[in-house]
Order: structure tokens, then C-alpha cells, then sequence
């Protein structure tokens, strides 16, 4: 078995992953890097492209997430014949994601944001979708190659992290040997809010393992509950010094976990019920998906509909916004990271001066995007300045800022219990920074030094 990751492998990068089994070529999710834009956040398609032997005769989704999903239409342009496996909700998710994500494309070169030409068309797509074939949890798909010397099975296990999102276990005849590969994909061993926790195979011989949290010591050493209260505390005292909290987050699975952690505390009595929430964009159209598919995807509990959650939209017009964050309200809007031209930054903009309001984010901040220096900025006591916008200059933090860690990703201790169980003889470490992947490495190779433990650069050939 010949394994090549296409993209990136040592950081939050474009996930895309080709596998040659006995002669089918099968590649596992196909995203764009998010650090860039245009051509450059492309997989390493030209790897493959050309070759006889690395034809392409299936494609693998795992998740509706852009670093997965995002050179999906790019893939199947250069590989007309095939076929692309997901689950119903992810199919779902990607009919409403690719095309808003072609209409931002174009959207930035009219703006001027970027030189470049839209990956793909929105006219491109609506060609695309039929050949999306979707499986249920624990059932047998086909993946065997037109010259395929082996039969391949493939199955879905649930992955804990976003709706729709699975693991994939691939099992097929080698060398007269039955053998099996995982595919953990984003993974959250523990259940969110909605969401419950990822359920895999007892074993398999070839695991192909994220390492997002891998080098974050403190995700490991904080739990869900802990945070949990410690968010409910501080939403109350905000609420009731007649503050508005402002919860930056991602549209897709953050901004739904955040309204079902809101409906609890409003449950509980621990705030008001009367208290408005708003939201606004995309999450809406997301949170319906979310509803749409609670009783036929993994939940905690099905009865929970996001929009049984009382929410307002958040209105558009400025003097309908002050009227909206005068008095105590809760402002779950995206993006998570607050970048500039979004509503999470604007608003920020108009809080972040006022003692009684507070900036509670829920995400991960990459490095020197607004949120991560308002945390920074924070961290340097009150009144300490930040530039959230350009136009808008330095700005005084005082307003209370907190971090939260609710993440979709295992820990470390979580994804090292995943190796343990499972006993692979090899594991295949990705989607993670070179300090993290290293740490895993260390570990398996310390308590199992019979596992053989690969870190692939983008582009390497792995004969495995
Ligand atoms: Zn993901
Ligand atoms: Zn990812």
C-alpha cells in the first residue's frame, strides 16, 4: 500500500491523503490550506495527475470542514470518473458550503482581496453533486477501482467532532493477507454539547492519526465540566451587571454547541430566560441542518432542536444594534477568530472599551489574528491597548476577556488511548504542527516500540 499525502502534514493545513491499494487509488478528504488563498491552497494534486498507476477511482469525505472539503470540486475537475463518499449530513453541509465558499471567492477579487480566480464556480458545482454518494454509520461501501486487483470495504465510524464527521476503515486482501487502514480524520473522543464522542474499531493494522492538540498541554489538564461552569459563571456575573457577552465563533459546530450550552443555562435558572440571544448569517442555515438531521445523525439528545433555542437575529442597521446591546444580552456571531471584516469584529470593536461587557471566546485563535492579540492584550492587565481593526486604531481593553476551551478535538492523553486500543502496527501521524506530531511520535514509541511511527512531509511516499 503506497500512502502520499497531498498536502501539507504539519499544521492545519489542506487534509488530503492518496492511497494506492493493490492497483484502486483512493483519496481520503480533499480541503484547501486556510492560510492562503488561490492555486497555493491547493493539494499537491500534480503528484498524482498524469500517473497511471496513482489514478484516482474514489474519494473519501470525511467532514464538512474547509481544510477537508475545500479542493473537493478541484479533484473531481482533474478526476471526472470519480466517485465521492460522505455521510447524508455531510452532503447536506457541502451543498450549502461550496457554493457560499465560491461566492466569497469572487467576492474577494472583485473586492481586490486577492489576485487570484475562484477555485471553482457555483455553476461548476451544480453539475458536481450527483456523483456524491452518501452511507450510513457501520455499513459496507464498495471503493474497489475499476483495476483494482483487491476488493475494497469501506465503512463510516462516528467521529465525535462536527455533525456528519466520521472516521473511515478501509479493509482489503494484500499480498493473500487481510488487512485494514483507519482514517481518524478530526476526532473528539469526548461528547460536546451536542455531539457525542467518536466510537472506532476495536483494532487495525494501518492507523492514519490527527495530532491537532498534540503539543497543548493545557487542553489536557482542563475538562468539559470545569469549563463549563467556569463559562456559566462568568456569563451571569456579565448578565447581571447588565452586560452584553459577545461569544466569537465558528459558524459550523461551534456556533451550535454554544446555543445548546446557552438553552442549559437558561434551563438552570442560572440566567434569565428573558435574555435575548442573537445570532445572525450562516450559523442560521447551519443550525436548521443541524435540526434537519437530529434524529437520523449521533446526539446526545435528539429532542434538542438548535432553534428551539430562543434567538433573535442580530439586526443590521447601527442604531438598531446599540438599541439591540443596550441592557444584558448574549451575541453568539461569527467568525471565531474575529477577523476584520466580520461581525464578531465589529461588534468587539463597540464592547471591547466597556467595563461591564465581555469578549468570551470558545475557539482556537491562530497567532496574530484579532482574537489572539485580544487575549494577548488582555493578559497584560486592563486598559491595555489593542488593534482589532486597522480603521479603527488602538483600542483599551477593558472589558472582561476569557478563553474557554471547548474544542472538537481529542487531547493528546485522548488520541494516545486511541492508539492503545487499537494496536495498530503502524500509525501514520498528520494535521498537526511539528512540535505536536513529534510528541506523539515520542510517546507511541515509548510505550510501544514495536508500533512503526511515520511523520510524512507533504508529498512523501510511504510504502506501508
Ligand atoms: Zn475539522
Ligand atoms: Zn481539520
Amino acid at each position: 500500500m503506497e500512502f502520499i499525502a497531498l498536502g501539507e502534514t504539519d499544521d492545519v493545513a489542506a487534509s488530503c491523503h492518496f492511497l494506492n491499494i493493490e492497483g484502486t487509488g483512493i483519496v481520503l478528504d480533499a480541503g484547501v490550506d486556510p492560510r492562503t488563498d488561490g492555486p497555493a491552497s491547493l493539494p499537491r494534486f500534480d503528484i498524482i495527475h498524469g500517473h497511471r498507476e496513482r489514478y484516482v477511482d474514489h474519494a473519501i469525505v470525511t467532514h464538512a470542514h474547509h481544510d477537508h472539503i475545500g479542493s473537493l470540486p478541484v479533484l473531481i475537475r482533474e478526476f471526472p470518473h470519480l466517485l465521492v463518499h460522505m455521510t447524508d449530513a455531510t452532503k447536506r453541509l457541502i451543498e450549502f458550503l461550496l457554493p457560499a465558499s465560491a461566492r466569497l471567492q469572487e467576492r474577494k477579487l472583485y473586492d481586490g482581496e486577492t489576485e487570484h480566480e475562484p477555485l471553482f464556480t457555483e455553476e461548476e458545482l451544480s453539475f458536481q453533486s450527483h456523483i456524491y454518494l452518501t452511507h450510513a454509520l457501520g455499513a459496507d461501501f464498495d471503493v474497489t477501482g475499476t483495476l483494482g486487483n483487491s476488493k475494497i470495504k469501506a465503512r463510516f465510524y462516528t467521529a465525535g467532532h462536527i455533525l456528519g464527521s466520521v472516521g473511515v476503515e478501509l479493509r482489503f486482501v494484500e499480498d493473500g493477507k487481510d488487512r485494514r487502514v483507519f482514517y481518524t480524520s478530526d476526532t473528539n473522543m469526548r461528547p460536546q454539547s451536542i455531539i457525542p464522542g467518536a466510537e472506532y474499531p476495536d483494532s487495525t493494522d494501518v492507523l492514519i492519526l490527527e495530532s491537532t492538540l498534540a503539543n497543548d498541554e493545557e487542553a489536557e489538564q482542563t475538562n468539559r465540566d470545569k469549563e463549563t461552569q467556569r463559562f456559566r459563571k462568568t456569563v451571569k456575573e456579565v448578565m447581571a451587571r447588565g452586560g452584553t457577552a459577545l461569544i466569537p465563533v465558528f459558524v459550523m459546530g461551534r456556533a451550535q454547541e454554544t446555543l445548546a450550552l446557552i438553552d442549559e443555562m437558561k434551563e438552570d435558572g442560572v440566567i434569565d430566560e428573558d435574555i435575548p440571544v442573537y445570532t445572525a448569517g450562516s450559523m442560521r442555515a447551519v443550525a436548521d441542518l443541524y435540526d434537519k438531521t437530529r434524529q437520523t445523525t449521533p446526539r446526545l439528545d435528539s429532542e434538542f432542536k438548535v432553534f428551539g433555542v430562543d434567538q433573535r437575529r442580530m439586526p443590521r442597521s447601527e442604531d438598531a444594534k446599540d438599541d439591540a446591546l443596550d441592557g444584558p444580552c448574549i451575541v453568539v456571531a461569527s467568525s471565531g477568530m474575529m477577523f476584520e471584516p466580520t461581525l464578531s469584529n465589529r461588534i468587539g470593536r463597540r464592547i471591547v472599551e466597556n467595563e461591564r461587557d465581555a469578549i468570551l471566546l470558545v475557539g482556537y485563535s491562530k497567532e496574530d489574528t484579532a482574537s489572539a492579540r485580544l487575549q494577548e492584550a488582555a493578559k497584560n492587565g486592563k486598559g491595555t491597548e489593542v488593534v482589532l481593526h486597522e480603521a479603527t486604531g488602538p483600542q483599551p481593553v477593558n472589558c472582561t476577556v476569557d478563553r474557554f476551551r471547548f474544542s472538537g478535538h481529542s487531547n493528546r492523553r485522548d488520541l494516545l488511548r486511541v492508539v492503545d486500543s487499537m494496536e495498530p502496527e503502524s500509525v501514520v501521524l498528520v494535521h498537526g504542527e511539528p512540535d505536536a506530531r513529534q510528541w506523539m511520535h515520542d510517546q507511541i514509541k515509548a510505550s510501544h516500540p514495536e508500533i512503526d511511527v511515520y511523520l510524512p512531509a507533504g508529498g512523501e511516499v510511504l510504502n506501508l
